[in-house]
């Protein structure tokens, strides 16, 4: 990472109109519905680079975040968005070197963000019924260059086979159903976290966390509201993704 665009790298393309792309720097023309530009005239250069395209517009090469990388990912499934995966990763007290186990893996989304947290040190153990979503969130992994910090696992039905892991996140539509085995999967004290859709299924979790050695329960819903960006008349967005889903979460403590 000496700060310069090289052959292969994956850019985050920012196009006039503000538009942005994720791409391999390689030398080729890319074309927007406004104006094109030639890729290959940004390699050798640093980024945040700008070049001009053919109609005298504008395209600017960025680093993609984490942000970028999850707002990108190829979607199989209903992802987990930005707002919620923050929260997750702070709750479930993510770092450098821990355990995670996942279970719903879908396109791979919040997988991406715990792998990046876990650092070459750590893993993510990532269970997916279907082999559709797995190849899916495989090559979502791949492409932000975290595959090998995750291990693939197919469905779970009674067990994760795993113990003492560092944490535990459930994104499946019955998680009440897996909760005895979240449970064995934990450390003592460990943090579990789940996201459901509706209050219903909240309801079901927290009935069910209720009959077993959870404590610490807590329902939340975030709230995100982006404001156009004019200084001289700010003022929010008309449009908002009203609802994405409830996060829950619980410590395990022995019985
Ligand atoms: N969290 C994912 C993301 O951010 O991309 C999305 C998960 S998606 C909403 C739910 C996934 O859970 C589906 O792909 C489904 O096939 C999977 N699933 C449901 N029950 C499961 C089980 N018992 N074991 C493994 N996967 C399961």
């Amino acid at each position: 990472m000496d700060g310069i665009i090289r052959e292969g790298d994956l850019l985050l393309l920012l196009a006039p109109g503000g538009h942005t792309y994720l791409l391999p720097a390689e030398a080729r023309e890319f074309h927007t519905h406004r104006d094109a530009v030639d890729l290959g005239a940004f390699l050798g250069r640093p980024w945040g680079s700008r070049i001009l395209g053919r109609k005298g517009l504008p395209f600017y090469a960025l680093r993609p975040t984490l942000y970028d990388h999850l707002m990108k990912v190829r979607r199989a499934t209903q992802i987990i968005y930005p707002k919620e995966i923050g929260l997750i990763l702070l709750k479930l007290d993510v770092r450098p070197g821990k355990t995670i186990l996942e279970c719903g893996t879908g396109s791979g989304a919040l997988t991406l963000a715990l792998a990046a947290a876990v650092g070459p040190e750590g893993r993510v153990i990532t269970y997916e019924k279907e082999a559709r979503f797995r190849k899916v969130a495989r090559e979502n992994l791949a492409r932000a260059g975290l595959l090998e910090r995750v291990i693939f696992r197919e469905g779970v039905r009674e067990d994760f086979g795993e113990k003492e892991a560092d944490a535990l996140f459930l994104d499946v539509r019955e998680p009440w159903e897996l909760l005895p085995a979240a449970w064995k999967a934990l450390k003592g004290g460990a943090p579990f976290g789940a996201l459901v859709p509706t209050v219903n299924q909240v309801s079901r979790l927290l009935e069910a966390l209720e009959g077993l050695p959870f404590v610490a329960l807590e329902v939340q819903e975030i709230l995100e509201r982006f404001y156009k960006v004019n200084p001289e008349r700010l003022r929010p967005e008309d449009r908002m993704v009203a609802h994405t889903g409830y996060l829950i979460f619980a410590r395990k403590v022995q019985e």
